[in-house]
């Protein structure tokens, strides 16, 4: 059984009468441990997916299976319970707090989800080790290299001890040598821990380190193609 499949996702917004299609009839399984990208031009519909595969947006029709779960018709409460269960988000532009130190941003998730002080140190300080960030455990963000800030990033979502990574351009804001250690980073995660990722971006060298590229065209998938 696959870890996602959706079947016939489509999503579109309304703005006044227009209607805009984001997704159109999106036939998609992705199994446990698969390392997926996702490309496509600006507007093809990637966020819009991730989002949906992430559960931070509904589809407007079709079916979304999550580990077996129906998930688009659960509650709002039961959907943020998956995402804090399961996912792990990264983001272009990292979304650390900059007030606080490595620790304090790869905690906070934790925090939320109350899991006691002594867990919480005990995962985020193996979570920053895996990233390679043991000596940086009290720099703040403005202490911190772009990439070792996404590396915080990185941290933040495996001290949640996810199934799945969803990463949006985790690589955008970094230069390309930065970005592929980062890359490199994912590929370790995936192959050593078994964690599933599914990542969108523009860079067609980094998507080569994923198993399987996915190509949308206009909110429909254009073309699969296996990296070898
Ligand atoms: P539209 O803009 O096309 O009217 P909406 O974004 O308002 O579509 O919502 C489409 C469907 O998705 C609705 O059933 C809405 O309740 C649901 N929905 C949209 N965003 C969320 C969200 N963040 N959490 C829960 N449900 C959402
Ligand atoms: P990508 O990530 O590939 O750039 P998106 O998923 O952001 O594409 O957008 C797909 C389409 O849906 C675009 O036409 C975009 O303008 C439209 N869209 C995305 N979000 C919204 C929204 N909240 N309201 C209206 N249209 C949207």
């Amino acid at each position: 059984m696959p870890l996602i499949e959706l079947r016939g996702i489509t999503r579109w917004y309304r703005n006044g009468r227009v209607v805009i299609n984001a997704l159109s009839d999106i036939d998609l399984a992705v199994g446990k441990g698969e390392f997926v990208t996702i490309m496509g031009p600006s507007g093809s519909g990637k966020s819009t997916l991730l989002n949906i595969i992430g559960c931070l947006d509904r589809p407007s029709g079709g079916e979304y299976i999550l580990d077996g779960m129906r998930v688009e018709r659960l509650s709002d409460d039961k959907l943020s319970e998956i995402r804090n269960r399961y996912i792990g988000f990264v983001f272009q532009s990292f979304h650390l707090l900059p007030g606080l130190d490595a620790m304090g941003n790869a905690e906070l998730p934790l925090i939320y989800r109350g899991v006691g002080a002594a867990e919480r140190r005990r995962r985020v300080r193996q979570a920053l080790e895996a990233v390679g960030l043991s000596d940086r455990i009290h720099h703040k963000p403005s202490e911190l290299s772009g990439g070792e800030q996404q590396r915080v990033a990185i941290a933040r979502a495996l001290a949640q001890e996810p199934l799945l990574i969803l990463a949006d351009e985790p690589t955008g804001a970094l230069d390309s040598k930065t970005g592929r250690t980062i890359m490199e980073l994912f590929r370790k995660l995936n192959a050593e821990r078994g964690i599933t990722i599914i990542m969108v971006t523009h860079d067609r060298d980094m998507a080569r380190y994923g198993h399987r590229i996915v190509k949308l065209l206009d909110g429909r998938i254009k073309e699969e193609e296996l990296v070898g």
